[in-house]
């Protein structure tokens, strides 16, 4: 349900609905847009309560929100979502590009990784510290030293960085270091964790769960959200179908269909979305025509090498590559990239 106020009410008047929220058990969430303020309500409502809001000082009407997910939607709030990281502003105009290894491995791997990513004009590092495995006999990542050699690449190069956590008891330790969290896609619906991560004041970054509709996938969103942490970003990793050539299948169009019904920003992950590093630049230029905010693209020193998705792994060269291509395309749909391109040193 939407309470939408009157453009001349006062802050008095809001909060008058929050209490009447508060009394009833209810949770409101207050979106101040460019046209109107709207205070979503969430929880388990009654037939009265619509009539009882209605008749408020300061309320315009109260509109039903007839989509099961409320405040990822867009009738909570038309407006698009922007999320500040450090120096980028993750949803506007300005594409945001995520590289680096899947998983962090040693410091120097990383900090060359991060130097060249910057260099090629990616303005937010990734890299696992704490890795979720379909084997419990692959490699599951440094923790915590993962974390710091992260936090010193930041440092180097001034590229904050997005890590995934994968526990509820592990959402204040790497909250405390990264910039953004990862929730991945095997956790999309682990709905303590989402909870944990819906109480912290980082950004976060929702996976699609791999075999999660849409609709599930906005309804985690809303976990989050009705925690209280507004910092919420979407990512578009691929799905499970019957298609045996690519690792997942990238389901370009959950980005047209998230912008249409959500106003959080979207990322596309065409690594995880392909699993074949060939397949990694068609599909992200794919993904940024599509109205995508950003990509998130795995880069490694040497693939042939890597611990963790080497086979979807750019090198140096080719992540400066698909950068190259992808000006032109992202010119193409209004969007400009993270740097100019004079901007754009390669040593
Ligand atoms: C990753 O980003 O390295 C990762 C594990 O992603 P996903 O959860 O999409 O598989
Ligand atoms: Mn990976």
């Amino acid at each position: 349900m939407l309470v939408v106020m009157k453009k001349d009410s006062t802050e008095q008047e809001m909060e008058g609905v929050m209490q009447k929220l508060t009394h009833s058990g209810l949770a409101g969430h207050i979106s101040r847009g460019v046209e109107r303020t709207v205070i979503g309500v969430v929880g388990q409502t009654f037939p009265e309560l619509r009539d009882t809001l209605e008749l408020l000082p300061g309320v315009e009407e109260v509109i039903p929100i007839s989509k099961p997910y409320k405040l990822s939607g867009r009738e909570f709030k038309p407006d698009d979502t922007t999320i500040k990281v450090g120096d980028v502003l993750i949803g506007g105009n300005k594409l945001a590009i995520i590289a680096g290894p899947c998983a962090v491995e040693t410091e120097r791997q990383v900090l060359e990784t991060a130097r060249a990513v910057k260099a090629a004009g990616a303005n937010i590092l990734r890299g696992g510290a704490f890795k979720p495995s379909t084997s419990p006999y692959q490699f599951r990542g440094l923790g915590k030293q993962g974390l710091e050699i992260l936090a010193l690449a930041r440092e180097e190069t001034g590229l904050p960085f997005i890590t995934e956590v994968l526990t509820p008891q592990d959402v204040e330790l790497v909250a405390k270091y990264a910039d953004i969290l990862q929730i991945g896609t095997r956790n999309m619906q682990n709905f303590i964790l989402l909870d944990e991560a819906g109480k912290v004041n980082k950004p976060v970054m929702l996976k699609r769960g791999m075999s999660a509709t849409i609709q599930e996938w906005l309804l985690s969103a809303e976990y989050i959200l009705a925690q209280g942490n507004r910092q919420l970003l979407l990512c578009e990793r691929g799905i499970r179908t019957f298609e045996t050539h690519t690792r997942n299948t990238m389901d370009i169009s959950a980005i047209p269909i998230i912008k249409k019904l959500s106003h959080l920003p979207i990322i596309g992950d065409p690594s995880h979305g392909t699993g074949k590093w060939d397949l990694v630049t068609p599909m992200a230029l794919a993904a940024i025509a599509a109205g995508a905010d950003g990509l998130m693209i795995e880069v490694h020193p040497n693939p042939d090498e890597a611990l963790k998705d080497g086979a979807q792994s750019l090198t140096f060269e080719n992540f400066e590559q698909l950068m190259q291509r992808l000006a032109p395309v992202a010119a193409s749909v209004g969007r400009e990239m993270p740097v100019e391109p004079e901007e754009v040193h390669v040593e």
